[in-house]
């Protein structure tokens, strides 16, 4: 008889990537979670994998073949809610990391979401505008089976933006039979998107910023801030913290790093990647020649905005910054994290800094069920109130229990998630 404590073999590998790092994070705040530790193996295990081929048919007549995921990590608190991801180095693993980290920030922020996340291993630069198209549509319909407006609602996430929200959106429509605008958020305003929801991750990070640099005695205004990925996630928040007088001395992107102790021109420099892009070649700015050097840059604030685990064992001991701000999902290794606290600098965790995008992701699914649309001012100010609040929280959870603002936000997060666990009750 199969032992009934073995692990699936599927989380059972790649123990250094990001489910690595994410099982690491749970042992480390199980001993602050009192009895409900007893539940704690929910959390180390996906509710459900799905792995789907994509095939299409490309421009040239010739068949290819993607591999899709979509996973719901848990769903205790309510419907799956998470990204998708294109990317060329998207893994089952990685997916499953993503959607974990869902599950804890929809939990540490307090909305009705259980956790979710969805990808597809590809580097869509390589697809023709009709080829993307088709492969959305056949992975929408690929995941068609367990998405929904109250199952799982995917979102945005690196290399997706709204045009492919609006493709998932109709192909699941149209397998419904009918318009069915809250099975994703990230959509086009004309589709029902939400006002704000655009700008809403890269201004959470700008909120919790302020708020985490005032208890540090830290200025906004002259302070020095680095910025690894400048899409979505990045941009936003250094365009919001050169607004607020800080200066952006160093963005990194996929092409090369550039600098200007002076500051960068924000708005000047997303026309440029507009253009051109990438960050490279911006007039004014000098590049760096190894990507390396940008974690040695001298700032007060670092933002990384980019992929999993760039911030590591390699480098946590070179950043410069006092304040670090996690646009970013995945992107401190727990070994890092140790090096970073020891060092004194403060680091505020994916789960609650990029919480922003779903907040507003929520925002836009209670619009599409009531049909009722709410300015940009009330979306901005109930954003900013839900991250002060979380923030705050989280703040003093970690001054209470003397534990990191990850481990804090981890116990406000997996203490929701398995309190609902444990009112639900197991079933059969
Ligand atoms: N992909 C974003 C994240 O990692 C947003 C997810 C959503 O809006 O559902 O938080």
């Amino acid at each position: 008889m199969a032992n009934p404590h073995e692990i699936p073999s599927y989380l059972k590998h790649d123990a250094l990537g990001p489910w690595g790092v994410y099982l690491e994070q749970i042992d480390r705040v199980t001993p602050y979670l009192g009895n409900l530790a007893r539940w704690v193996e929910t959390l180390k295990r996906p509710k459900r994998v799905l792995i789907v081929d994509v095939p299409i048919e490309r421009d040239d007549g010739s068949i290819a073949h993607f591999e899709g995921y979509r996973v719901q990590h848990n769903t205790s608190r309510g419907p799956g809610k998470g990204g998708v991801r294109f990317h060329q180095d998207v893994t089952l693993s990685e997916v499953m990391a993503l959607s974990a980290w869902m599950t804890v920030k929809n939990a540490a922020v307090n909305v009705p979401y259980g956790g979710a996340k969805g990808g597809i291993r590809v580097d869509p630069k390589t697809l023709s505008q009709g080829e993307l198209q088709r492969m959305t549509r056949r992975y929408t319909s690929e995941i068609n089976i367990i998405i929904g407006p109250n199952k799982d609602i995917p979102a945005p996430d690196v290399n997706t933006n709204e045009q492919i929200m609006a493709w998932m959106m109709d192909t699941y429509s149209m397998n419904q039979g009918s318009t069915a605008s809250g099975v994703v958020t990230g959509k086009p305003i004309s589709l029902g998107g939400s006002l704000g929801r655009h700008e809403a991750t890269g201004r959470g990070v700008f909120v919790v910023g302020c708020e985490a640099a005032s208890r540090i005695g830290m200025d906004i205004k002259g302070a020095r801030l680095a910025v690894q990925g400048f899409g979505n996630v990045g941009a936003v928040a250094a365009r919001l913290f050169s607004e607020a007088g800080a200066r952006v001395v160093a963005v990194q992107d996929h092409a090369g790093t550039i600098t200007r102790p002076a500051g960068l021109n924000v708005m000047a420099l997303q026309a440029h990647v507009a253009v051109h892009g990438s960050v490279t070649g911006f007039p004014g700015s000098e590049e760096l020649a190894a990507r390396d050097q940008f974690w040695g840059v001298e700032c007060d604030i670092l933002v990384p905005a980019a992929l999993e685990q760039q911030i590591n064992e390699s480098n946590a001991n070179r950043i410069q910054a006092k304040l670090i701000l996690e646009g970013a999902n995945g992107p401190t290794t727990p070994a890092a994290d140790d090096m970073l606290r020891d060092r004194g600098v403060l680091v505020v965790p994916d789960v609650i800094a990029n919480a922003g995008g779903v907040t507003v992701s929520y925002f836009e699914w209670v619009q599409d069920f009531s049909s009722y649309f709410w300015t940009e001012d009330e979306i901005n100010l109930r954003l900013t109130r839900i991250m002060r609040e979380a923030f705050a929280s989280v703040w003093q959870l970690a001054e209470e229990k003397k534990v990191s603002l990850r481990t804090a936000a981890f116990i406000v997060g997996c203490t929701r998630v398995l309190q609902a666990r444990e009112m639900r009750g197991l079933y059969p």
